[in-house]
């Protein structure tokens, strides 16, 4: 119906204009004037309210505007056809509308945001130029007519400063109009409409009369219909919705809308300047223009100054916290640089990614907001405090090394208590990191950016050895930087070229030395450098983003193998490989089904794969991991955890994953024989592993002691240099054939 109604009723009341032009009969033009007028005010009263027009107080002002207008239209032919004709009744009804109609369009500019001092500077410099001319031209004359009282033609010629008034309003909505709504059209239309009709009244009234001919009412009939369709159509909304942002103050279009109230004055006196008092007139107006405008032109000086400094503030300062950004306090570090010792305190919360995943992005921001407050608070105020980046913050000191080290003890007490989040508390710790410039001539090289790096790096370290702690840089840290940096870019190269390859060590029956499968192990050539261990270039790789590339790769080669070694014969159809796989690579959601097609390619059953993983990986693994996990094990592949522990003692995920076997670490092994708590470390696991259902292997076993220790307390499986290290594809398939297994069974232990 909403989309109709404004239709229907914009022919309606075009046929209804026609109707009246056309003068049938008194009966039918009533009529026509009867069904626009009520048509609009039900139109006034029900559109607004059926779209949600904001705001509804407004909007009803619109419906009490169109009941005022058409009583008035209805009233003024009774009043004025009296025996004592009586005008001044339809104008006391006739003028509140006016007055109701300029709130209407004040309280919609207010909520557009566009009512600033120019607007209505330049509305009243406008108004004055009407109000000169409407008062000079058609107001004064018509008073002067003998036959009526003065009061009555003075109304009659001041409805056409109404209609000023009004469009002068109108104009500031549409200057602020970003697009250009029905209802907006057809408002504008309906003011431009009813301006006609009066102006037209107006000069009728020049002449003597008031009410002229029926004719004279066509205008006011479209401009009704018009002022229906806008609150008819679902357009009405819009006029209230936040304009763009603010309009220039000066424009040509808003000096061209100047020009004519200032010539205003000067037309005037070319026109009408006869009489002195038509002259003093003149001369009040024009200056009350003039100084408008001088205040108009103030106004917008000052406030170019106001957006200025604002856009200044904008530019050094963190909109979130209201902190001083990277930019600022670079500026500030430069400026005491050279003036004695100066420090620099980087912070990077920690966990604030597993925050922003676990509770949303708002609950981050509170937390930084919270941060940012305990660290302003709690510092001197010669300290500056800014927010550097999402979770960082930079402070900079300027003073002696024992008083920069208690400021960072007081740094770690703004942790001290919990951040309160909705309804908890979250303990949340910073990584800090320091930097310092001396005063001495060597380091008054240093630049506040080579300061605020040091400290990054420092902050880095700090990180890499656990959350809360602070660490101060020294220049080696710079030679591990570039170190690691150089390692990254080898990285890079030797997955492109080639200088990967994968070993293989046996993992087999600690009774027999049978071999039960084998762990893939990633090896890297390097040219110059030659073997460099995975316990070097691993950690590189996942912190370089690499780890995703590289596992894939090693996965890929080691299921190719395993498919190769199927089929030719060299490992039996039971015998399964054990490849390491990263936290990260858990983390990727589609990592189960590029799995199962690696499978399908290389020709490889599920339940000979096993994937290992640290224990880190369920502990601190998000939702996807979990799914990922479950999806693998459901396909058949076999869980282990790795490096069994060492990791957290909390052992609840055992259960909570669907993991099958567990890897003792090495570290519990070397002891076997000689040391009674390894030995009782490794029982315990057993015992538990047994309980659950879990398979164990033992690593690095090296001795026969630590073999026979290991059976002894029930362990059946291992790995370790007493079967053999882990070899090329070529030289373990010679050594371990599925064919002569017996015969290399125990063979010596390699140095
Ligand atoms: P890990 O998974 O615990 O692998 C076992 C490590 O112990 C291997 O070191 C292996 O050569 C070594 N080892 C085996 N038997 C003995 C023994 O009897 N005595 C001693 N002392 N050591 C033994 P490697 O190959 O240097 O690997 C180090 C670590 O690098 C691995 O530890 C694993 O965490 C990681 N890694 C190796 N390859 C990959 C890979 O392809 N992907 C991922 N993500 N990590 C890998
Ligand atoms: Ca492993
Ligand atoms: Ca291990």
């Amino acid at each position: 119906m909403g989309r109709w109604a404004w239709r229907t009723f914009a022919v309606v009341g075009l046929l209804a204009s026609v109707l009246y032009t056309l003068n049938v009969s008194v009966i039918v033009s009533d009529a026509c004037l009867a069904v626009t007028g009520i048509g609009t005010v039900w139109a006034c009263f029900w559109g607004p309210r059926r779209h949600g027009a904001r705001p509804p107080g407004a909007w009803r002002l619109i419906g009490v505007v169109a009941l005022l207008f058409l009583v008035g239209v209805m009233v003024r032919p009774v009043v004025t056809d009296l025996a004592m004709p009586l005008p001044l009744i339809a104008d006391a009804i006739t003028i509140p509308a006016y007055l109701l109609l300029c709130v209407f369009i004040a309280v919609l500019l207010r909520c557009r945001r566009s009512l600033d001092r120019h607007a209505v500077l330049d509305a009243l410099i406008v108004w004055l130029g009407g109000a000169l001319f409407s008062f000079l031209i058609l107001a004064e004359p018509a008073a002067a007519i003998h036959d009526r009282p003065a009061a009555e033609s003075f109304m009659a010629g001041l409805y056409p400063l109404c209609d000023i008034t009004v469009l002068l309003l109108m104009i500031n909505l549409t200057f602020t109009a970003r697009t250009w709504p029905v209802s907006l059209l057809s408002f504008i239309g309906a003011l431009i409409f009813v301006t006609i009709g009066d102006t037209a009244y107006a000069i009728v009234g020049l002449q003597g009369q008031i009410y002229g001919s029926p004719m004279l009412n066509v205008p006011f009939l479209i401009g009704y219909t018009l002022m229906g369709v806008t609150a008819l159509h679902p357009s009405a909304v819009e006029l209230s919705h936040a304009a763009r942002p603010p309009v220039q103050a000066w424009s040509v279009r808003r000096v061209m809308l100047l020009v004519p109230a200032l010539a205003a004055p000067f037309a005037l006196l070319l026109v009408t300047g006869g009489t002195p008092a038509h002259r003093w007139i003149i001369a009040t107006g024009g200056v009350l223009i003039v100084t408008t405008l001088l205040v108009r032109a103030i106004s917008a000086v000052r406030a170019q100054a106001s957006a200025q400094r604002a856009a200044e503030h904008q530019a050094r300062h963190d909109p979130l916290t209201g902190l001083p950004n990277r930019r600022a306090i670079s500026a500030e570090i430069e400026r005491r640089l050279g003036r004695g010792e100066v420090w620099v305190f980087l912070l990077d919360l920690d966990g604030f990614k597993w925050v922003n995943d676990s509770w949303g992005h708002d609950t981050g921001d509170q937390i930084v907001i919270e941060a940012a407050r305990r660290l302003r608070a709690t510092m001197p105020e010669s300290v500056p405090v800014a927010r550097v980046g999402g979770d960082e913050f930079l402070l900079a000191y300027a003073g002696g090394r024992n008083e920069a080290l208690s400021l960072a003890d007081e740094i770690r007490g703004c942790f001290a208590r919990p951040f309160p989040v909705r309804d908890t508390e979250i303990p949340i710790t910073a990584s800090i990191g320091i930097s310092h410039a001396k005063d001495d001539g060597g380091s008054a090289a240093l630049t506040a950016e080579a300061l605020m790096r040091d400290a990054d790096t420092a902050m880095y370290r700090a990180k890499a050895e656990g959350p809360g702690r602070s660490t101060i840089f020294d220049t080696s840290m710079h030679d591990e930087v570039r170190a690691r940096i150089e390692l990254e870019v080898a990285l890079r190269q030797a997955l492109a070229e080639g200088q990967l390859y994968v070993a293989y060590q046996p993992i087999v029956r600690l009774s027999t030395g049978e071999p039960l499968g084998a762990e893939a192990l990633v090896r890297w050539l390097h040219p110059e450098r030659g073997q460099i261990p995975p316990s070097v270039f691993i950690p590189v790789a996942e912190s370089a983003g690499l780890i995703g590339t590289l596992g894939t790769w090693v996965r890929r080669e080691a299921l190719r193998q395993l498919g190769v070694w199927r089929r030719d014969g060299t490992v039996a159809d039971d015998f399964y490989l054990s490849i390491n796989v990263s936290a990260q690579q858990f983390s990727e959601p589609e990592m189960p089904l590029v799995v199962a097609s690696e499978l399908v390619e290389f020709g490889v059953p599920a339940p000979v794969v096993a994937l290992e993983m640290t224990e880190s990986v369920m502990v601190d693994g998000s939702s996807v991991t979990g799914r990922v996990l479950y999806e693998l094990r459901e396909m058949g592949v076999k869980l282990l955890i790795d490096d069994f522990g060492t990791g957290f003692s909390a052992l609840g995920y055992l259960r909570r994953f669907p993991v099958t076997g567990v890897k003792i670490d090495r570290s519990f092994v070397t002891g076997l024989g000689a040391d009674a708590e390894d030995e009782e470390i490794v029982r315990a696991v057993v015992a538990m592993s047994t309980a659950m259902g879990l398979s164990v292997i033992a690593e690095g076993v090296e001795t026969r002691l630590q073999r026979d220790s290991l059976a002894a307390v029930g362990v059946t499986n291992g790995q370790g240099w007493l079967w053999g290290p882990a070899v090329p594809a070529t030289e373990f398939a010679v050594h371990w054939h599925a064919s002569g297994t017996a015969a290399l069974a125990g063979r010596p232990e390699p140095t």
